[in-house]
């Protein structure tokens, strides 16, 4: 790295949209990203769906999960993603309610932080299959900032959180 150059960080970033075209959110937002000056889409994963509770299948999430290079500071790219979830909320008026889109970092190198607007490693990240899933299937050694593998965190009691593959951008 040259004097004055700004590093290069290996960001985790979890996708979710309940409402609308679903993969058009999903899809705009990562297009929004990768546009974004200092950010690179290098990886995405499978999208995959909740499975629905009880009957109500209008309202299940596609989620999945995104690895991007940024020389951002964690904060600069926490404003970037709210501004991105502002975006694609605006072109929905009608709706009220869940989010067109919520873009979550999970991991910003191994820095660990807690701040009142951010913590990182995601706070709740090792709980859900959702999360976990996607992003061992981009990173499948992917380490925690304490030491641990990502991948023991995914018990069978986790893996039966129902979710399934349903598409690939
Ligand atoms: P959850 O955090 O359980 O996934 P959520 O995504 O629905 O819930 P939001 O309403 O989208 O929660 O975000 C609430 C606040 O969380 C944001 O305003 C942001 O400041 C804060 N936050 C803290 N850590 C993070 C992180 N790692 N990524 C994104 N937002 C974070
Ligand atoms: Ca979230
Ligand atoms: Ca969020």
């Amino acid at each position: 790295m040259g004097l004055g150059e700004k590093s290069v960080k290996n960001v985790y970033i979890a996708f979710g949209s309940n409402i609308g075209n679903r993969i058009q959110n999903i899809t705009k937002a990562i297009d929004l990203l990768d546009s974004t000056e200092g950010i690179t889409v290098i990886k995405i994963s499978s999208i995959y769906e909740t499975d629905p509770i009880g009957y109500i299948k209008q309202d299940s999430f596609l989620n999945g999960v995104l690895a991007i290079e940024t020389s951002l500071a964690p904060l600069e790219l926490l404003e970037v993603l709210q501004h991105i979830e502002k975006q694609l909320k605006r072109e929905r008026l009608i709706h009220w309610g869940p989010r067109t889109i919520d873009l979550d970092i999970l991991l910003y190198n191994q820095t660990m932080i807690k701040e009142e607007r951010l913590t990182i490693p995601h706070p709740r990240m090792l709980e859900r299959a959702f999360v976990l899933v996607p992003l061992l299937e981009i990173e499948s050694d992917i380490m925690m900032p304490d030491g641990e593998k990502a991948r023991d965190y995914l018990t069978p009691s986790l893996q039966q959180q129902g979710i399934a593959k349903v598409a690939t951008l």
